[in-house]
């Protein structure tokens, strides 16, 4: 059997008709950028997450780009993000020339509340929290620190669509979340897109200009903006996956619970969830000591994994300038080296499940 991490036409199947419909209503109209699908998205989408604004972005690195730009982060500044995330979240700081300053990340993956405190310095602007893999960080800490020391709240929520914290929506809890809908993603659409949701009239108004050139107004920039717009094919098509987004989720949920119940194998960690924070498994993650031995194993079985990620941001060369050392960050530079994402994703048979569980159950370490 061949299995790859994510079969992306599998959930395309699901609701092919109800997407094909939608992407030639759209090709009829003659209306493709900035239209009514654009429109309806961000309305749809800010109420699912539970926010007042929503705009529609052309990725999730721009969503996170904008983001810290409209918060007026910059040179000298500094922002506070998990040493375990995918760059795109640093970059979304460095692009802005402000410094990451990283913490390591807890059991769950994602950023140690309890080690943020004492990085806050005089600079320190904002907490810049991640998501990861689909579990929602410690959101009542986090929020907690950034009232008591005035800083700025961002989400990276690329992974988490749906994940709640303690019942509140991730995404809603800072002053800007951020979404990608790249096609893996939980909401992913058919190319690239991305969204930012907030409670805050001014930030939406400065992001929807933003994305535009910097007009509200045709011809009339206001703002030195850049070109980043949600076109409305995508738009479209992620209203159809919004609708079904529970079914989704509930379905990668259960895989991962079968995972969580059937893998049984002494050199595997398998991923655990905190209290109050909801997993909706956008990757489903383990760890083993002898983790690229262990991924050859599955290759030779026909079973794709990745590895996310392999470096962490403070050691990749792009990074060489901000001066971190190996060992620095160890428990993320462990996760490097130990992670592996088994396949999960919509559309996937019982026996491709069972396949991926009695191989891993039969790896003698
Ligand atoms: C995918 C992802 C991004 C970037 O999204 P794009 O749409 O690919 O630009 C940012 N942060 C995290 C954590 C991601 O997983």
């Amino acid at each position: 059997m061949k299995i790859d991490l994510a079969v992306l036409n599998r959930q395309f199947e699901l609701y092919q008709k109800e997407y094909e419909s939608a992407a030639i209503k759209v090709l009829r109209s003659g209306w493709y950028i900035l239209g009514p699908e654009l429109e309806q998205f961000e309305n749809e989408f800010k109420t699912y997450i539970g926010c007042e604004y929503s705009v529609g972005l052309n990725s999730g690195l721009d969503a996170l780009t904008l983001a810290v730009k409209a918060l007026g982060i910059k040179a000298g500044d500094e922002v506070i993000v998990p040493a375990n995330t995918y760059i795109a979240t640093v970059l979304s700081i460095t692009e802005n020339g402000a410094t990451p300053i990283f913490v390591e990340p807890d059991i769950y993956y994602n950023i140690d509340a309890e080690n943020i405190e004492r990085v806050i310095t005089a600079k320190t602007k904002a907490i810049m929290t991640v998501h990861l893999y689909g579990q929602a960080a410690q959101m009542d800490k986090i929020t907690q620190i950034a009232n008591k020391y005035n800083l700025y709240l961002l989400e990276d929520c690329a992974q988490s669509h749906g994940a709640h914290f303690d019942k509140k929506m991730t995404g809603s809890f800072g002053d800007i979340g951020c979404f990608s809908f790249y096609p893996t993603k939980n909401l992913g659409a058919f190319g690239d897109s991305g969204a930012i949701v907030t409670d805050n009239e001014k930030l939406y108004k400065r992001i929807k200009m933003m994305r535009n050139y910097g007009s509200r107004i045709k011809y009339h920039n206001e703002l030195e903006g850049v070109n980043s717009r949600l076109d409305e094919v995508q738009a479209a098509l992620l209203r159809v996956k919004l609708e079904h987004i529970k079914e989704l989720e509930s379905e990668r949920k259960k895989i991962a619970n079968i995972y969580l119940e059937e893998i049984r194998n002494d050199n595997i960690k398998l991923p655990m969830t905190r209290s109050k924070s909801e997993h909706v498994y956008h990757q489903f993650v383990i760890r083993t000591e002898k983790r690229d031995k262990f991924k050859c194993f599955l290759e030779d079985k026909g079973i794709k994994t990745v590895i996310h990620y392999p470096i962490p941001p403070h050691l990749s060369e792009c990074y060489r300038y901000l001066g971190h050392k190996k060992g620095e960050y160890p428990i993320a530079e462990n996760y490097a080296d130990t992670v592996l994402s088994l396949p999960i994703f919509n559309g996937m048979t019982d026996n491709e499940i069972t396949y991926i569980i009695d191989t891993i159950n039969g790896y003698k370490g």
